[in-house]
């Protein structure tokens, strides 16, 4: 830790406010809602780091970034080296930080924010994330993300299933260590929920692209509209001459209401309305390359980070009137309290203690409204929060000509069917050994958010860089393939 009159020093420095672009203006494009720190600026938010040695940030943070070692080489100005210490522990580090609930995670443990000060004010924390996207991005822009030097190639082949978060990780890390991995995935484009799951105005998808540029560089290849369990089952990646096999498909499938109604047109899955409101048609399978109509009134049911996405989405896309419907007050909500300000910045509206009850549409099977019913809350339900509870009498409609449902996330079921042998959970999740991430099939090995449930990107991050470990273990332990 630095010297008492040098954490005082880092103490009274205030923290340096990020540039945004202005609400009215950003509702116009899909670019990236913070403007980021310039170089200065970025030095300066880093001197607030007292660079405590037990770094309870780095203990928060899922895959351990060392937070104060970036960033005393961000203070020195050695940004390269910066973006490499972070690069040490985290494959997608320009990701996190824009990604993270840093709150909490590693900022929510940034010592800063506890500290008196001699005048009794209080600070924020250090802004991690933006600094770990900063140095990052800086990298990629004036450097280039250097390329480590392989080993021979040893000859193995793994089979990944699933190109999102935890696929990457995988490939990456035993790319790095001379095995052929070759990543496969239902959607055309390989990134998961990256490049599908989150939009433009909080992930630019050039960030992405540079990563996939930098994976195909490793020699890591990619096989697209490849539906696991449809298509191809893990006893054909075998066949082909795999070696092991990766399943980390995620848990991208979306929650249904089962409410009457729910066949109108003009009804989507979270996933469906983001993916053809983000991407470009040639991105996406054949049959949603269709347009959205543009919705004048949406409804979004939900209150977790996606239905944030899907309403800024709707924002962006014209519509007049934007309503987010959810079940509980905003203090039960799971989602960013960031990501709310920035849909009220924007116009949406929130009705809270509300749930739908039935969908209304035309004569041409078109929806035109939802029936909803105000709740109070109630006692504590499993999860800790206060259960909701229909208020007799209190039905309403709200007009809405799109209604995107995003109400949770879960696994595949057809993963049983893709891979006999490995044995999955009631929630369709994928059991794995916590030691070795090894199924209980030999030589299948599953992690992130089929083995987890819906989570985090850091953590299906942190999951990938495990189970590349283990499953390099296991594939020094075979026999040497110039040996059989
Ligand atoms: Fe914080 Fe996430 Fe970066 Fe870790 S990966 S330092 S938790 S922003």
């Amino acid at each position: 830790m630095a010297k008492d009159t040098d954490v005082q020093r880092r103490l009274a420095i205030s923290r340096v406010a990020i540039n945004k672009q202005d609400p009215h203006v950003r509702k116009t494009n899909w670019d990236e809602v913070f403007l980021g720190f310039d170089l200065e600026a970025a030095q300066t938010e880093a001197m607030r780091c007292i660079q405590c040695p037990t770094a309870p940030c780095q203990q928060a943070c899922p895959v351990g970034n060392d937070i104060p070692g970036a960033f005393h080489l961000l203070e020195i100005g050695d940004i390269n080296g910066a973006a490499n210490k972070f690069r040490e522990t985290s494959n997608l580090p320009e990701l996190c930080g824009r990604l993270c609930p840093q709150e909490r995670l590693c900022e929510g443990e940034c010592v800063v924010a506890f500290a008196i000060r001699p005048d009794m004010h209080q600070e924020p924390p250090v802004t991690i994330g933006k600094l770990e996207a900063f140095v990052t991005d800086y990298q990629r822009k004036h450097f280039g993300v250097p390329l480590p030097v392989l080993p021979a190639p040893t000859g193995f082949k793994v089979a990944v299933v699933g190109a999102g978060p935890a696929g990457l990780a995988v490939a990456e890390e035993l790319a790095k260590q001379g095995h052929a991995c070759t990543m496969y995935d239902a959607w055309p484009e390989p990134g998961g929920v990256l490049l599908y799951g989150i939009p433009n105005f909080k992930l630019s998808k050039e960030v992405l692209q540079d990563k996939l540029t930098y994976m195909d560089k490793l020699g890591v290849g990619f096989v697209g509209n490849t539906w696991i369990g449809k298509d191809v089952t893990i006893d054909d990646l075998f066949a082909q001459g795999f070696h092991a096999v990766f399943v980390g498909t995620g848990a991208g499938l979306g929650g249904q209401l089962a409410l009457p109604g729910e066949e109108y047109r003009g009804i989507f899955a979270a996933t469906e309305f983001l993916v053809r409101g983000n991407l470009r048609p040639e991105q996406l399978p054949e049959h949603m390359r269709e347009p959205l109509e543009p919705g004048k009134n949406v409804v979004v049911i939900g209150g977790g980070d996606t239905s944030m996405d899907c309403v800024r989405t709707a924002v962006r896309l014209g519509a007049e009137h934007v309503t987010c419907v959810y079940r509980r007050t905003e203090t039960e909500m799971l989602g960013r309290q960031e990501e709310r300000q920035h849909a009220r910045d924007e116009g949406v509206d929130f009705e809270f203690l509300t749930i739908p009850l039935r969908f209304i549409g035309d004569a041409e099977g078109k929806v035109t409204g939802v029936e909803c019913q105000r709740m109070a809350l109630g006692e504590p339900d499993e999860s800790g929060r206060r259960r909701p509870i229909p208020v007799p009498h209190s039905e309403f409609v709200i007009d809405a000509d799109t209604v995107a449902v995003a109400i949770g996330y879960n696994a595949d079921p057809i993963i049983k069917d893709a891979a006999p042998g490995v044995e999955t959970n009631r929630w369709n999740l994928v059991e794995v050994n916590k030691e070795t991430f090894m199924t209980t099939r030999a030589g299948v090995f599953a992690g992130g958010d089929n083995v987890n449930g819906a989570d985090l990107v850091v953590t299906a991050l942190a999951d990938g860089r495990r189970a590349a470990s283990a499953i390099h273990d296991y594939l020094e332990s075979l026999t040497p393939l110039h040996l059989r």
